[in-house]
């Protein structure tokens, strides 16, 4: 069983995880880098998993759908290149002899779902989460309210601590620099941003994160933490509760 991260356009991953000749990919915005991958890697495509509508998570699905006998599955209630298996929380999607269990994560988009698989062969768990929950920081709120995105945060904090946190987007070092002005006396934060600056300098993806690491550095994760706590409220002095300061935080960001 092996996980590879496809770079797509200038700042996105495909996840690909293969075994045995077959493979899986979630959220081809491109089809071209999945293409090239099959090929070099002799795999046959058996699944294509979607979180979301974005266009830079769908865009290359018709194609590959063209060009490979890949089953496609995506969220139930948004618009997304027909025909596909819909699914909804609770749901699993069998593929490479392994099931991926789907969870409800609304906030970046209404219907977003994440996959979570709990026993990869020789490898740790696996979480796909698009764009709900990203190293260092989380999606932007364009459909969903802060309490969705609370929930959606918690129940993906909620996996094993192993779990291997893979992100569609490479937006790491970005956002460290906002978690940095959130909690500047977190050590944690201080040890991985110096991690992923050497990581980024050799052109290596800072992804897969893991669940464990995101508690300690993520401050969309860390909204009942004190330093957490006041720093949203300082910056909106009316905030109040988790979603309260996960609101403020996520106001602070998009100005940031
Ligand atoms: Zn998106
Ligand atoms: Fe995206």
């Amino acid at each position: 069983m092996k996980l590879l991260a496809l770079p797509a356009f200038s700042d996105n991953y495909i996840w690909l995880l293969h075994d045995k000749g077959r493979a899986v990919v979630v959220d081809p915005g491109q089809a071209q880098p999945v293409l090239d991958a099959l090929e070099r890697e002799h795999l046959q495509l058996e699944a294509i998993l979607i979180t979301h509508h974005h266009a830079d998570h769908v865009g290359g699905v018709q194609s590959l759908r063209e060009q490979t006998a890949a089953k496609v599955y995506g969220p139930e209630r948004e618009t997304m290149p027909e025909p596909l298996a819909r699914l909804h929380a609770g749901d699993g999607v069998q593929a490479l002899g392994l099931e991926f269990r789907v969870i409800d994560v609304p906030g970046h988009t209404a219907g977003h779902i994440a996959y979570f698989c709990a026993a990869p062969a020789g490898l740790d768990p696996i979480l796909f989460c698009g764009d709900t929950l990203f190293s260092g920081g989380c999606g932007r709120l364009f459909e969903g309210t802060p309490e969705q995105m609370l929930a959606s945060l918690d129940a993906l904090a909620a996996l094993p601590p192993a779990t291997q946190v893979c992100c569609a987007h490479e937006y790491t070092l970005s956002n460290l620099k906002f978690a940095r002005a959130v909690e500047p006396g977190n050590a944690d934060l201080t040890r991985y941003i110096a991690h992923c600056e050497d990581l980024r300098s050799r052109n290596v993806p800072t992804l897969p994160s893991h669940i464990s690491l995101e508690l300690q550095i993520n401050p969309f994760l860390r909204t009942r933490v004190p330093a957490v706590i006041a720093a949203a409220e300082r910056i909106d002095p009316s905030a109040r509760g988790p979603s309260g300061h996960l609101a403020a935080l996520r106001q602070w960001k998009n100005q940031f």
